[in-house]
């Protein structure tokens, strides 16, 4: 099929003229023949690796660039994830960073031709006890220095936003304050993989699904088949032969501990599930995105009115992505804490992802002691977010061959250097 370089025009004309005609849609994507070597290999079809391989074409004028994924797109945390973003960080370098990040989402329909539905619908993070008002306080004046619109506000205020939420002083955990940010919202977190896999076929990179990497080539390293530090990577080995690439991208988020043992690189990162359920549609009364650290829940709803909640991970390191009622039960305990109303709602569904989980709740970007194997890892419950401003970042440097600013606090060897990027205090729930 011959290479597009934009992708094909989404239109209102085009919507009624299909409609009228009954011509089908063209596949949005290509499925590309398989080759046997590319300049850059991505590993993991998620939000990360296809943004990364848009921006190498669309920004660099790398081409000659395969995204492998073991499933289909999107099958990893970037279909899973409840699609809340924002910028409101705790550390400087996180929220320069998210704010980036927030920036390529407001201008991302009309770059990828392709409906993302951002809602800026403001995100608020509650605080129930004065440790917790404190640490939202400090949260707010950083992203007041970074010219970022973030406030600590009152019950009050609070209820005019919210007015389901329980703010009366009576209950079991108050509400003394919110954190508020009004550019946080949500957006289609299917739109945006998609968008990104169009975008970045149309510029000719293949997109290989249910394509398993198995093993990472290299030669020249200290370890075992020339892997490790001081080595090289060659190529990757897929359940559908071995690829030859000079690099090689790791964005595998909950399986990047594996991927990166196969090239003998060791992550500082544990895999741990994180649930989320939905309700029944019902008429739209909640406009903002509510989050509650000590309850360990957020919740947000959808433009189709169904509430979507979610919680902080499961405490076991496990691959295991299934559901538990411990989980459902644990959180509507919680909400129902928050938003007593909401007792006759029903439960729709439930489901879990992977989540790769950090010392300090912050990224893994960057190179490895592995020459030309690169990683994006490290998302634990925070990634969504987080896929424009990545794969702008990865695909500059990945086609330099420099770290840029923006990525630079994230490097792996601030795991021996000590100089860590502590974003617990606004990170661990507050997805
Ligand atoms: C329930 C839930 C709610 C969340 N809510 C939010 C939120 O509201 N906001 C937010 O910012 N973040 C949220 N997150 C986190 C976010 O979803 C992830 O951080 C993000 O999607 C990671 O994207 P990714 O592209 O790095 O990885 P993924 O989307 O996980 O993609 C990794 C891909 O790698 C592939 N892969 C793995 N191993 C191999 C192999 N051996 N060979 C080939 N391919 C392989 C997988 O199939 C997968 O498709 C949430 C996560 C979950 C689970």
């Amino acid at each position: 099929m011959a290479r597009r370089t934009r992708p094909a025009k989404y239109s209102a004309f085009g919507l009624v003229r299909r409609g009228i005609t009954k011509q089908s849609w063209p596949r949005v994507w290509r499925e590309p023949d398989w080759k046997s070597a590319y300049d850059v290999v991505i590993i993991g079809g998620g939000v990360h690796g296809l943004a990364t391989a848009y921006y190498l074409a669309a920004n660099h004028g790398i081409t000659n660039v395969a995204v492998v994924d073991k499933a289909y797109l999107g099958s990893g945390g970037s279909g899973r994830n409840t699609a809340i973003v924002r910028s409101n960080y705790l550390t400087p370098e996180g929220v320069a960073f998210y704010d980036r990040s927030l920036t390529l989402y407001n201008s991302m329909s009309i770059d990828l031709n392709l409906n993302v539905m951002f809602s800026e619908r403001g995100h608020m993070t509650l605080a129930h006890t004065d440790s917790a008002l404190r640490t939202m306080n400090w949260r707010a004046e950083v992203n007041k220095l970074q010219g970022i619109d973030s406030s600590v506000i009152a019950p009050r205020e609070i209820k005019k936003l919210a007015p389901s939420l329980d703010v009366s002083p009576d209950t079991r955990y108050p509400i003394l304050g919110a954190l508020y940010h009004p550019p946080g919202g949500t957006i289609r977190h299917d739109a945006v993989v998609w968008g990104y896999a169009r975008g970045a076929d149309a510029h000719g990179v293949d997109l290989h699904q249910k394509t398993e990497v198995l093993d990472i080539l290299c030669e020249g390293g200290e370890g075992p088949d020339g892997k490790g530090p001081g080595g090289r990577v060659t190529g990757v080995r897929t359940s559908r032969g071995d690829i030859t690439a000079p690099i090689v991208v790791n964005c595998t988020a909950g399986w990047a501990s594996t991927i990166a043992g196969m090239a003998g690189v060791r992550l500082p990162i544990t895999t741990h599930p994180l649930q989320a359920a939905v309700t029944e549609p019902v008429k739209m009364f909640l406009p903002t995105v509510v989050v509650s650290g000590s309850l360990h829940v957020y919740v947000s709803q959808t433009d189709r009115g169904e509430l979507v909640f979610g919680a902080s991970v499961d405490p076991v390191a496990t691959y295991n992505m299934g559901g538990t009622l411990e989980f459902t039960e644990e959180l509507a305990g919680h909400v129902l804490e928050l938003m007593p109303g909401l007792s006759k709602m029903r439960l729709l569904r439930q489901w879990a992802g992977l989540c790769d989980m950090t010392p300090d709740y912050s990224p893994v970007m960057g190179p490895t002691p592995v020459d030309g194997f690169f990683v994006d890892v490290g998302w634990g419950t925070y990634g969504f977010k987080a896929g424009p401003v990545s794969g702008e970042q990865m695909a500059a440097c990945v086609a330099t061959n420099r770290t840029p600013e923006l990525i630079e606090p994230f490097a792996l060897s601030r795991f021996t250097d000590g100089a860590l990027v502590g974003e617990k205090g606004a990170a661990a729930v507050g997805h």
